[in-house]
């Protein structure tokens, strides 16, 4: 029989499982632990066990990271790696770091149906959805690599945001995703506060109020345009799900808890969408939903093969003092990691030659 993957599975299959092999609840709770809290990945080093739980334990499952084929370090320390699943398929993750802090970008997805045209990841098909296990266990990796698992001598905590903003689109793989971030933010193991992770969608509407309350995460809705026309040449999925449905979601959002901010990210890409027509025409759109927004301006970071230039640096100086004239923080993203590809929308874990 094949052993169960022990990463991914919520407090209570934890439960089931400590259950069924006959022993008595609280060891779920101390499983969890080790699992989620040390990162121990050694059955025979839980030594709150017996030997004979530790045995049946063993025999009957695994503790899987995906395995790191790659790593890369940028000049600004960003950090890059190309992880692999047990079935052979990849993704990119990417650690930013700050002065005393920093985000882990992870994935949900192997490529990405979406197929935004600035967007490199979007130019590799998907392939499948990642499992709870799998989206997890990427931070489980990077906290490996810092080795920020606690100890007596281990009080710093660099990795100490999440960011739901690598290879995929979240909500379409709407299940695992709230599994998995319930479990990275669970106060009993990996604790990342829920106020510290922000997951970043296209737009899939329906999904977002559902997904937010179900995680109590952080907002970000990659936005890219003040109206359908230009949007829906820059992501198609937006014939789908129109500005305003996405604008109506984000007030839903809001008006649960009045303290929520929703960033909304907004790529500049020469002549298309970073006019000074085109940030009044934001304002407007965000003053008439009332929605308390901040925007990320994010300088376009070209890649082999795209068709988008990046906006002069004097449009972008514009475009972010007429947002911030009208009342909304808009600060412009230096680009972390450039050398590497590693860069917002530059994440792609296949060679062009192999799709
Ligand atoms: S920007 Fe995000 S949603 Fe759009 S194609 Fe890229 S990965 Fe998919």
């Amino acid at each position: 029989m094949e052993k169960k993957e022990l990463i991914g599975l919520s407090k209570s299959e934890i439960e089931e499982e400590i259950l069924k092999l006959g022993e008595k609840k609280f060891r779920s709770k101390q499983l969890w632990q080790w699992l989620y809290f040390r990162g121990e990945t050694d059955f025979a080093k839980m030594t709150n066990f017996s030997k004979e739980l530790r045995e049946k334990l063993a025999e009957n499952f695994t503790i899987t990271r995906p395995k790191i084929v790659a790593e890369q370090l940028s000049k600004d320390k960003t950090r890059k790696w190309l992880l692999e699943f047990k079935d052979g398929e990849r993704v990119e993750m990417v650690y930013i770091p700050e002065e005393d802090r920093g985000a882990v970008c992870i994935s949900t997805q192997v490529g990405c149906a979406v197929g935004c045209k600035f967007c490199h990841t979007g130019s590799q098909k998907l392939t499948r959805n990642l499992t709870a296990g799998e989206i997890v266990s990427q931070f489980m990796v990077a906290r490996d690599t810092y080795g920020e698992w606690p100890s007596p001598t281990n009080e710093v905590r660099y990795l100490s945001n999440i960011v739901v903003m690598g290879m995929g689109e979240p909500l379409h793989n709407q299940d695992n995703v709230i599994k998995a971030l319930n479990i990275l933010t669970d106060g009993d193991g990996i604790a990342i506060s829920r106020r510290r992770v922000t997951m970043s969608t296209s737009g899939i509407a329906p999904k977002i109020v559902e997904t937010l309350k179900a995680t109590g995460v952080r907002l970000a809705v990659s936005l890219h345009a003040p109206n359908n026309e230009i949007r829906s040449q820059i992501m198609p999925i937006n014939n789908r799900y129109p500005i305003e449905e996405v604008l109506k979601a984000c007030q839903e959002y809001q008006a649960e808890d009045g303290s929520r901010y929703i960033t909304f990210e907004y790529l500049l890409l020469d002549g298309i969408n970073d006019s000074l027509e085109n940030a009044n025409e934001l304002i407007r759109l965000m003053k008439k939903y009332h929605i308390r927004a901040s925007f990320n301006l994010i300088p376009f970071n070209p890649w082999p093969g795209c068709c988008f230039k990046p906006s002069p640096s004097q449009k972008v100086k514009a475009f972010a003092d007429a947002l911030e004239k009208a009342g909304f923080a808009a600060p412009v993203r230096v680009a972390r990691g450039q050398d590497i590809l590693a860069a917002c929308g530059q994440l792609k874990s296949k060679k062009d030659s192999e799709q």
